[in-house]
């Protein structure tokens, strides 16, 4: 599979210091920030530094440092965010995951009880 980057996607932008974010964690490989319209308490984006449009692409192409770093920051948010009762991870893939961003990111959603995993459309 080709996995093109469109580097005019607004976590790019964002990497780039082009738009403001609020960052919860960063390192050499990865930023963790705020989602802009929050679906519960926390609700935190991890992403990888890298050029990566999703999840198949950063499991199949990013090194393992990017790889190991990315999984650190997503211990680091969990820790600072304080989600010991438990936390949903999703990671929206293309059209039928209802990707919106191209770049790839991992929501980190928790601080209350969520409800069942999936809606229909
Ligand atoms: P997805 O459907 O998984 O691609 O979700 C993209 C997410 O990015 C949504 O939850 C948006 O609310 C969030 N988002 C979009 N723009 C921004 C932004 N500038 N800062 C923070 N979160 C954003």
């Amino acid at each position: 599979m080709e996995f093109a980057y469109d580097t005019d996607n607004i976590f790019a932008k964002i990497l780039r210091g082009e738009i403001p974010n609020q960052t919860v964690f960063e390192s050499d490989h990865a930023l963790a920030f705020n989602d802009i319209e929050p679906q519960a308490k926390v609700h935190v984006l991890v992403i990888p530094k890298g050029p990566y449009v999703s999840l198949d692409h950063f499991a199949r192409d990013a090194s393992a440092e990017e790889q190991a770093g990315f999984f650190a920051a997503v211990s680091e948010v969990c820790r600072i965010t304080g989600v010991e009762a438990g936390f949903r991870a999703i990671a929206n893939t293309r059209t039928h995951g209802v990707q919106d961003v191209p770049h790839f990111h991992l929501h980190i959603i928790g601080g209350e009880q969520l409800g069942r995993m999936l809606q229909t459309p």
